[in-house]
């Protein structure tokens, strides 16, 4: 998964020179796949908002089979919500754009994209973005 982003470990192995290891993010990890998207502590309650806007109380972002479960038993897969691309958008206005990280914003950012995907894989989804932000999992049953 996401083996060819390029992270800043990553870069260091292919000695890019004058790389400072340090996640964005939480300032604490060292930015990686794993660290981004499993085990950062700022992107750990982006993806409690996730769960808890599906319902889901019991699923934990870094237990990666179980996260993709519990998203499968509410019919729509994590790619579909688009939460990784956000997360790798965000991290890199970060580091490019010197934006600030806010769990919030990103969240939204994540339901902006999310219905902004299903609405275009979906041409026959009647519900607005209000009843996706409301109900995401009550929207994806009216699909299937
Ligand atoms: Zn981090």
């Amino acid at each position: 998964m996401h083996n060819k982003l390029p992270t800043k470990d990553r870069l260091i192995r292919l000695r890019i020179p004058n790389v400072i290891p340090l996640c964005v993010m939480c300032k604490i990890g060292e930015d990686s796949v794993r660290h981004l998207f499993f085990t950062c502590r700022s992107v750990y309650n982006i993806w409690n908002l996730c769960n808890n806007w599906f319902g889901m109380n019991s699923v934990l972002h870094c237990m990666p089979r179980n996260h993709f479960l519990g998203f499968q038993l509410c019919r729509i897969s994590s790619k579909c919500l688009s939460v990784g691309n956000t997360i790798w958008k965000l991290r890199n206005d970060i580091i490019f754009n010197n934006k600030v990280f806010d769990s919030q914003e990103l969240f939204c950012a994540i339901q902006v994209k999310s219905w902004a995907v299903v609405r275009a894989k979906y041409k026959n989804a009647t519900f607005s973005y209000s009843d996706w932000c409301i109900d995401p999992v009550t929207c994806i049953s009216m699909l299937l």
